[in-house]
């Protein structure tokens, strides 16, 4: 720890999510037992460009770990994807003595970051905060774990009626570009198939099961499909082919929406925002920048930010293979 870093703001960006206070907290907490000052900035990259800073100390972060969102509100700022915004933003950090950041966002967040480091110098530390668990370097995102038991807790909810009254239901989550959610919340609540964008079973085959399904003595049954699946049709128009080809089923949709971005963070993802506050300020204190922390092999690690937001992270094929077989 060798920096002569005496002052760092915090911020939160992008799409918000559960875990993000308690990585706020964590921030705060790890500059006060270093003897740094710490300021927090509202509204992401908007409130840097208009000097939007609070000034924090331990208790300012008290009753906030077992909160969803974020008490610092976020925002998408188109002004700071110009030169002339980030300029501004620079400048008010300087006249705050604001020596280094820890950014918590998406992939936005960290491109925005970059590039802001790149031309003023400013040492910056992202910390992974998105539901979608699509950022390298990272086993778990910050908010997936919640949102992950807050999607398996509707499916359970859904099935509850989809029994009662013999119906098949096709429920969306969210997962534009990747289906971990679909897949893990899918498998853990039971669901008969999961769309996911990175495989595609294709609408033949959707029916063969769903009949085998019926055939086998299921008299309900629901289908996970995430936002982006590669199938071919919206959850709507799934519903429509399913109800024409498929008559003797009841077919009912059911989008869960931003529901699954909110609510108290689990117990999982208030540690793991803990543990990545405090890595993220002492990495900054040892010289390191333009890095994210993540969660790898139980341990936390720091990828290079580029790393983090070009990578493509992987379905995990043993879980297709165990949802398949959970189907029968
Ligand atoms: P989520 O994954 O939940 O959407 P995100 O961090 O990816 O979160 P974005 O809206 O994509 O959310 O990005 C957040 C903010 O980062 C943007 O509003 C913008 O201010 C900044 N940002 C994104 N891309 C750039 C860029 N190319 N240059 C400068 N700033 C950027």
């Amino acid at each position: 720890m060798s920096t002569n870093i005496k002052k760092v703001a915090v911020f939160t960006s992008g799409g918000d999510s559960p875990g993000m206070n308690a990585a706020i907290r964590s921030v705060v907490r790890t500059c006060a037992y270093h003897s740094l000052e710490c300021i927090a900035i509202h509204r992401g990259y908007q409130g840097m460009i208009e000097g939007d800073f609070e000034a924090m100390n331990a208790r300012s972060v008290k009753d906030i770990i077992n909160r969803g969102g974020t008490f610092l509100r976020s925002a998408r700022s188109m002004e700071f994807k110009t030169k002339e915004g980030r300029l501004k933003a620079y400048n008010n950090l300087k006249e705050n003595g604001i020596d280094a950041i820890v950014a918590i966002g998406g992939d936005g967040t960290f491109t925005g970051a970059m590039i802001f480091s790149k031309e003023f110098g400013i040492p910056i530390i992202g910390i992974p905060g998105t539901i979608d668990n699509d950022i390298v370097g990272t086993s778990h995102t910050l908010g997936y774990d919640t949102a992950l038991n807050t999607v398996c807790d509707a499916i359970d909810k859904i099935r509850d009626t989809a029994s009662s009254h013999d119906r098949l239901f096709f429920v969306e989550v969210m997962g534009r570009d990747v289906g971990h959610i679909a897949l893990n919340a899918g498998i853990g609540a039971g669901a008969e198939e999961i769309l996911i964008p990175e495989e595609n079973l294709g609408l033949e085959r959707l029916l063969e099961s769903l009949e085998r399904s019926r055939r086998s003595g299921k008299t309900s049954s629901i289908v996970i499909v995430a936002e982006g699946d590669n199938i071919g049709k919206n959850v709507f128009e799934l519903k429509d082919y399913v109800n024409e080809h498929l008559p003797f089923y009841d077919v009912r949709v059911s989008v869960l929406g931003h529901m699954q971005r909110g609510g108290s963070p689990t117990c999982f993802d208030r540690v793991l925002a803990s543990r990545m506050g405090v890595k993220a300020v002492e990495s900054l204190l040892d010289g390191e920048s333009n890095k994210m922390v993540g969660l790898l092999n139980d341990k936390m690690e720091l990828t290079p930010l580029e790393e983090a937001i070009k990578g493509h992270t992987e379905i995990n094929h043993e879980l297709l293979k165990v949802s398949d077989i959970m189907s029968i």
